[in-house]
């Protein structure tokens, strides 16, 4: 699609996979408009740096990111997360043409206009844009978000201010965006947004109309027809509500990967009331172990903090018998650090110092690597479909149902006879605390 005239826009893009789906957004634009998305700072007219602004660490690498592009190219416009505190970005960085927030897609695009015109001669041919749009990710999965915002008010959480109350988007047009990348050949969905359960609360779960039939807009009524798609269906970001149980049947009859990945974020009661977080009580083991009653199957990957203000050695150690008895299978741990502008910071709790939280969170790792190692061990010796990543001459990396895309682990292949996107039976022959290895059946 290059051509000489065609406009150029180069595109940075950082943070979680919803800000990837924002990403994706702006470039099925653009492309339609006749841009041309080039890979280097050089060959760009402008280049967009799409910024994540969760936490510290990623401020930072969001600044970083602007910094390099500025140097190398010199127009730049920013948007997403860290968009929000435009001051923030223009302090350091007073250079940048534009800033604009997430989801402001409009904004993005005409802050692209102004900088470099589209070519009024151009032809929006429809053809320019493969019919599932521009994926960042890999062409044989990719994510569907569901929802923007969120209903919930977790006090070390600022997206709620950031990207505002929940926002549902209508069941149909999420099917028929899912039916259009299974046609162009995704072979799994993975479901975001905030809060996947809360899905449809917003529009008090209305029937819309997909195919010529009613569906409501509900995570259950999602769940079932995205199952009837033929693909992988990966459920992210999940809030242990009592809906919830409803699609663990689907989970059981193979319609639905049985994996969740539920933040947790952590076990003691008292810390959980602190954090403000929605849908935990004491029953959450209760209902882990009736959900892996009915799949026993059931992949459960989560995540922590550790050294939440007020965070007592009690409160961790309760944190860790938790573990031992949830038996996760993959978990991430963060030690907590404050963010601009959550409501945690006025808690007027005690702030753990920096050596404790680095003491939990080793403490913690070695914990739940242990589980971890342990839950894998088991699966040596049995066989299961595994979708292929990549391939190099080495051999072959792919993920099993029980392995999210980069977040979870990988099963190494000794082949070179398959290709992305494949989906093959292999026998798992070895499995260390993340990993497996496996042979083709
Ligand atoms: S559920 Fe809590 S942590 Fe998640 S987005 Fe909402 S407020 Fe933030």
């Amino acid at each position: 699609m290059s051509t000489a005239t065609a406009p150029k826009v180069g595109f940075v893009s950082l943070g979680c996979p919803k800000a990837t789906v924002d990403s994706e957004r702006i470039l099925t634009q653009l492309r339609m408009e006749g841009y041309e998305v080039v890979p280097t700072y050089q060959d760009a007219d402008v280049v967009v740096v799409n910024t994540c602004g969760f936490i510290d660490s990623a401020k930072a690498e969001s600044l970083d990111a602007i910094g390099e592009a500025l140097a190398e190219n010199g127009r730049v416009i920013v948007t997403g997360c860290m968009g929000v505190s435009e001051s923030a970005i223009r302090d350091v960085h007073p250079s940048v043409l534009a800033v604009t927030g997430p989801q402001q897609y409009e904004q993005v695009v005409n802050a692209v206009h102004e900088v470099v015109p589209p070519n009024i001669e151009h032809n929006p041919l429809i053809d320019l844009v493969p019919p599932q749009g521009i994926k960042l990710t890999p062409r044989h999965y990719a994510y569907l978000k569901i929802s923007e915002g969120c209903n919930h008010s977790c006090s070390f959480c600022i997206i709620p201010s950031m990207r505002g109350k929940l926002v549902s988007r209508p069941v149909g047009d999420v099917l028929s965006e899912a039916q259009r990348l299974v046609k162009a050949g995704v072979k799994e969905l993975l479901v975001i947004s905030q809060d996947t359960s809360a899905y449809g609360v917003d529009l008090k779960y209305k029937t819309d109309f997909w195919d010529g039939r009613p569906v409501k807009t509900r995570m259950l009524e999602l769940c079932e027809t995205l199952s009837s798609m033929g693909v992988w269906v990966r459920l992210h970001y999940v809030y242990p509500y009592p809906n919830v149980d409803d699609v663990i049947p689907l989970m059981a009859a193979g319609k639905l990967l049985p994996y969740l990945d539920i933040p947790f974020q952590h076990a003691s009661p008292k810390v959980l009331k602190a954090m403000k977080r929605p849908a935990f009580e004491d029953r959450t083991l209760a209902r882990i172990k009736q959900w892996r009653e009915i799949c026993p199957q059931l992949t459960i990957r989560s995540t922590f903090i550790v050294g939440f203000p007020g965070e007592t050695e009690e409160d961790f150690q309760y944190l860790l018998d938790w573990l031992t008895e949830a038996q996760l299978d993959r978990v991430g741990c963060f030690q907590y650090s404050p963010v601009d502008g959550a409501p945690a910071n006025d808690m007027n709790l005690e702030i753990v110092p920096d050596d404790v939280k680095q003491d939990r969170w080793d403490r913690f790792m070695a914990h739940q690597q242990a589980i971890s190692t342990a839950r894998l061990q088991r699966k040596i010796g049995l066989e299961m479909d595994v979708l292929i990543d990549e391939v190099d001459h080495e051999g072959a990396v792919g993920r099993s149902w029980a392995d999210a895309p980069e977040i979870d682990g990988s099963v190494f292949i000794e082949t070179t006879a398959v290709q992305p996107g494949d989906k093959v039976r292999v026998r798992i022959v070895d499995a260390d605390e993340y990993d497996m290895w496996a042979e083709l059946v």
